[in-house]
């Protein structure tokens, strides 16, 4: 099975000009979704990690699967607004104008290692502002695995420049 091939590409999705890869039809294939699984977990198995983290919304199906393998706790980096007790919130630049991610403020006991997942990695402005997030409150980040790696916007090699291995299952070239 090639997991590639339960990647559905939607083209000029939601903006022309962009390939939007679905990862709803991966989810959608029992196999497919549990190979997905199970690949991101291998690197890490055996390994002691204390908590996934999540990228919403697609980081928290990923992860909480991963977590539940690893025998690992889960902790949701969100956009912003959406957590209901106090936050930690990083600002990031997007293509026009800024976001903001946010973890509560109590997510991590410093010290822990954190794995974060997420379904995709494109430029890594994401990453890197949950990666920034983490650390401040304490958490060792000892990895980013993602299913998808778009190399030419090279996410994956600004996220290793802040020294965190990253793990991706399939890469698409272009956008
Ligand atoms: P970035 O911050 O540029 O690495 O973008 C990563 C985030 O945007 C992830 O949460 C992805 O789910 C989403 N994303 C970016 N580009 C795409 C794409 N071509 N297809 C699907 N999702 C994307």
């Amino acid at each position: 099975m090639n997991l590639a091939d339960s990647i559905r590409t939607i083209p000029d999705y939601p903006k022309p000009g962009i390939l939007f890869r679905d990862i709803t039809t991966l989810l959608g294939d029992a196999r497919a979704f549990r190979r997905a699984v199970d690949e991101l977990v291998q690197p890490f198995a055996g390994r002691r990690i204390a908590k996934v983290a999540g990228i919403e919304a697609r980081g928290f199906i990923l992860g909480g699967a991963v977590a539940h393998q690893l025998s690992a706790a889960f902790t949701p980096v969100r956009k912003k607004g959406k957590l209901p007790a106090e936050t930690l919130r990083q600002t990031y630049a997007l293509e026009y104008g800024t976001d903001e991610v946010e973890i509560h403020k109590d997510a991590i006991t410093p010290g822990e290692a954190v794995l974060v997942v997420d379904d995709l990695i494109a430029t890594g402005g994401t990453a890197e502002a949950a990666i920034q997030l983490l650390r401040r409150a304490g958490a060792d980040i000892v990895g980013a695995a993602f299913v998808i790696d778009l190399p030419d916007l090279g996410g994956a090699a600004r996220i290793e420049k802040m020294g965190v291995p990253v793990q991706a299952l399939v890469q698409f070239p272009g956008h």
